[in-house]
């Protein structure tokens, strides 16, 4: 039989095999960020476009070439003048809501996490997905260069406490808007590249005018030699940059989280001011960045708030999951059900299914028999569950008022009263659930 539907390209259904791995990640960082003061956003999946032309920059290849528009497919000649499209990054439509319910006005500093699927229209490889999922944080307020550092600590933290240790930090600083700052090395920057402008890639060519710093991202052959040679961004940084990148080393080195100064670090949005970062992992081949993110001063004020700094990460779930496999992290399983009951003749019926009701109420996964099949299949279902416990009610157990009590880990076999099977399963699997958490 061919199926008639599969998934778009570039978009992966997560089974419910792979949920306890997803469900480890999410709530490992729903703890750290409880930890370090953060709390949950979560905004709507489409957006207005000139909210990412405003901060993304509309030369820029997520604005250009990655996202996917909405419309009331119906009606798309009346919506013509509508622009919407899916989230194809956290950051902008977080700033955006912050700003909108007036939050910035109430608090002087505000930390927010979100974790959401994010849209970006890519050829799909290993590793990229037209549809991939990011856990992010962004704090929004301060100025001070420990406030980068507890960001990239966070994110440290997290990588760590859900295994996927082996990654390598990333560092730069490129420098703000000040005119002796960002904008002369640029100049510096435009000048060494026209000097070798015949080497570069056609995309390449054309940044040159729009946006020099991109060049240093791009992956052609060609360029990453002219890249080699060319002058990098902390050697123009204006005093105020200098410092504040200084001390954001100085706090990572306190720390003890070692990382690397790389001067071709720009990261491919507009907005970046200062500090910038990537966690790469070097067992994830091309699509090495498992986290990425940095400062950016001047966001807020672009979307109409006031002068507002701040600094955040994204980092990609999907990637998190790899390196959990690269570095041979044992795969998490749940299991379906604690108990199972098994019904061995239908004047057991009534019985079981009040059992069925008692034992889910005293918070035990429980399920039964829908179809009736012989109690070998039920046996052999019941273990596919990873059921700990079968519950047999038959002939026998109604007559004698007992339920027959399988233990599948222990391979035991014994009698229960009726009046006591409840508590015996929930005292059994107490245990488990104690060292569980
Ligand atoms: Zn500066
Ligand atoms: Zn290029």
């Amino acid at each position: 039989m061919a199926l008639k539907f599969k998934a778009p390209r570039g978009t992966k259904d997560i089974l419910p095999d792979e949920i306890a791995e997803w469900r480890l990640v999410e709530e490992s960082f729903r703890k750290k960020c409880a930890q370090y003061g953060y709390r949950e956003i979560r905004t709507p999946v489409f957006e207005d476009l000139g909210l990412f032309e405003r901060t993304a920059g509309e030369t820029s290849d997520i604005v250009q070439k990655q996202m996917f528009a909405v419309m009331p497919y119906g009606l798309r000649q009346q919506f013509e003048d509508e622009r919407w499209v899916l989230r194809p990054e956290g950051t902008a439509p977080v700033a955006r809501a912050l700003l909108e319910h007036g939050l910035l006005q109430q608090l002087p500093l505000v930390k927010v996490f979100y974790i959401a699927p994010i849209f970006r229209y890519e050829r799909p490889q290993a590793g990229r997905l037209r549809q991939h999922h990011q856990c992010g944080i962004e704090a929004i307020g301060s100025l001070s260069p420990l406030l980068d550092v507890e960001v990239i600590a966070l994110g440290f933290d997290f990588l760590m406490s859900v295994g996927a240790n082996g990654f390598v930090i990333n560092l730069n600083s490129i420098g703000c808007l000040n005119e002796n700052c960002r904008p002369r090395y640029r100049q510096v920057l435009i000048e060494y590249l026209k000097s070798r402008e015949a080497e570069l890639c056609e995309d390449c060519q054309r940044r040159l005018q729009t946006n020099p710093l991109r060049v240093l991202d791009c992956k052609e052959e060609g360029c990453q030699a002219v890249v080699k040679d060319a002058p990098i961004s902390v050697d123009f940084l204006c005093q105020d940059c200098s410092e504040h990148f200084e001390t954001v080393k100085k706090g990572l080195d306190e720390l003890g989280i070692r990382y690397e100064l790389n001067g071709r670090l720009v990261r491919g949005l507009d907005y970046y001011t200062r500090t910038v970062f990537e966690f790469v992992h070097p067992k994830l081949g091309a699509q090495s960045t498992v986290l990425g993110g940095g400062r950016y001063d001047g966001l807020i004020a672009e979307l109409g708030g006031a002068l507002t700094p701040g600094v955040g990460f994204g980092c990609g779930i999907e990637r998190v999951l790899l390196v959990r496999q690269a570095n041979s992290q044992t795969k998490l399983e749940d299991t379906t059900v604690d108990a199972f009951i098994a019904i061995a003749s239908p004047v057991a019926e009534n019985l079981a299914q009040k059992l069925l009701y008692e034992l889910r109420a005293a918070g035990i996964r429980t399920d039964r028999d829908y179809l009736g099949r012989s109690l070998k299949a039920q046996m052999r279902y019941a273990d596919k569950l990873g059921a700990r416990f079968v519950l047999i009610l038959g002939e026998d157990e109604m007559r004698d008022g007992f339920v027959t009590v399988r233990d599948m880990q222990k391979s035991e076999q014994w009698r229960e009263p009726f009046d006591k099977i409840v508590s015996t399963i929930a005292n059994a699997l107490s245990e488990r659930i104690l060292t569980k958490t």
